[in-house]
């Protein structure tokens, strides 16, 4: 019995790329290769429009699975590649299709190597005969359970029966990288991922008040971040002592205004950091209106310290919404540990939902914070979580 014994990657968005195209399926050329790589049998070829996976006799779904958190992937179908010889086709349609389930089919020709002497109408029309003459499965060419492709290219041709969904995306480190604000709640994992999913590299900055905010938290975070190892196989750590600062915060400005003050120091660290490490964007877990210092007023007041965009890919999203990728990328579990937030011990009674440009300039100017800025980002603690954790 003939097995499929190749994986075909397709790559989507990428075919629009024009002439960076070379460039975009190396990088996921590399990405696929890293993300297989405790497969031991399996070798690689890349091609102009697609990557094969030559299974050399490993299962296909465990494959099929870790490919399908490759940004950049659009598909990926199991294929039994044969020669381009009409017989060879014949035959082999009828052995792999006898191995599926269903009770119709429909046949597809594509015929990319017009060298190949028959039209794809006419491959189709000698394969299909074969396969009713043959089983008992009968023609639906508008719903049909078994879908068999054909496609004939240069070097061989590719028979298939089965394709799963990628991520899409663009692979990741083509965007560049961002430097990205990790809490150990539910929402900045998941904007975290969904940036990665766009591939855009995601450096992380975390901001931790000992002995306020316990060393637990630190701990989530890397579990956290070994979660989202799957998608980025390291991860870079910045975690920023921030008590000094918040302590000041809370001796020069009023209580309304001490989490809008607070959220200007850490977007003020973060444009800081983010120059010296190479990241042009600042992302972050915002959500409009969750509280009240996202409502579109205070993200007006804390975004204007920085000129340095400013990506909130959950921006737009609901709670529940959230909450259903951060179940699938299986952060939601270790999100909800109880932990003691740098935001959560010193929250204000009520909190300025439409804070003041001007009144915050003005208690700005009534302490100076720039010395304590600096001495936070000289004092970084910095872990690499996942492969070259150090
Ligand atoms: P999350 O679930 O991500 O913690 P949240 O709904 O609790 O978000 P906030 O606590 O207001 O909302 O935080 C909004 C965003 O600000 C977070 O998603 C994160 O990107 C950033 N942020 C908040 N606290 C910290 C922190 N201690 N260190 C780094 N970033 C933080
Ligand atoms: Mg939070």
């Amino acid at each position: 019995m003939i097995k499929y014994d190749h994986l075909m990657i397709r790559f989507g968005e990428l075919s629009t790329k024009g002439k960076n195209k070379s460039s975009f399926v190396h990088l996921l050329f590399s990405n696929v290769k890293h993300a297989l790589k405790d497969f031991e049998n399996l070798t690689f070829i890349e091609k102009y429009d697609h990557i094969y996976v030559g299974l050399n006799g490993e299962e296909y779904q465990k494959i099929v699975e870790r490919l399908q958190d490759v940004s950049g992937i659009q598909g990926i179908s199991l294929v039994f590649k044969c020669e381009n010889d009409i017989e060879v086709i014949k035959s082999s349609s009828l052995e792999l299709i006898k191995q599926e389930e269903g009770k119709t089919f429909k046949v597809k020709c594509k015929r990319g190597n017009k060298k190949f002497p028959i039209i794809s109408d006419d491959v189709i029309r000698q394969v299909a005969p074969v396969i009713l003459k043959n089983t008992d499965l009968k023609v639906d060419v508008h719903n049909p359970n078994i879908l068999l492709n054909i496609d004939i290219r240069e070097e061989a041709t590719y028979i298939f029966c089965k394709t799963f969904d990628g991520a899409g995306g663009y692979p990741l480190g083509i965007a560049g990288k961002s430097m990205h604000m990790l809490s150990g709640g539910i929402d900045s994992p998941v904007a975290a991922y969904l940036l990665m999913k766009r591939g855009v590299k995601i450096e992380c900055i975390h901001f931790a008040s000992p002995p306020y905010t316990q060393e637990g938290v630190i701990f989530k975070l890397e579990d956290l971040l070994i979660k989202l190892n799957r998608y980025q196989p390291t991860i870079r750590l910045n975690i920023v002592p921030f008590t000094k600062i918040q302590e000041a915060i809370y001796d020069h400005v009023p209580e309304s205004y001490c989490i809008t003050m607070m959220r200007r120091m850490m977007f003020r660290l973060a444009s800081k950091l983010s120059l010296r490490r190479n990241c042009p964007v600042i992302s972050s877990g915002e959500s409009v209106g969750q509280v009240a210092s996202q409502t579109l007023d205070s993200m007006h007041v804390i975004n204007e310290v920085t000129n340095i965009p400013v990506i909130r890919p959950c921006a737009a999203l609901d709670k529940l919404e959230i909450i259903s990728i951060a179940k699938k990328i299986d952060t939601f579990d270790i999100s909800i540990r109880p932990y003691e937030d740098c935001c959560t011990i010193f929250t204000p009674k009520a909190p300025k939902t439409s804070p003041k440009l001007d009144e915050v300039r003005k208690f700005e100017q009534e302490f100076d914070y720039e010395p304590l800025l600096n001495e936070a980002i000289k004092n970084i603690e910095v872990r690499q979580i996942g492969e070259n954790k150090k």
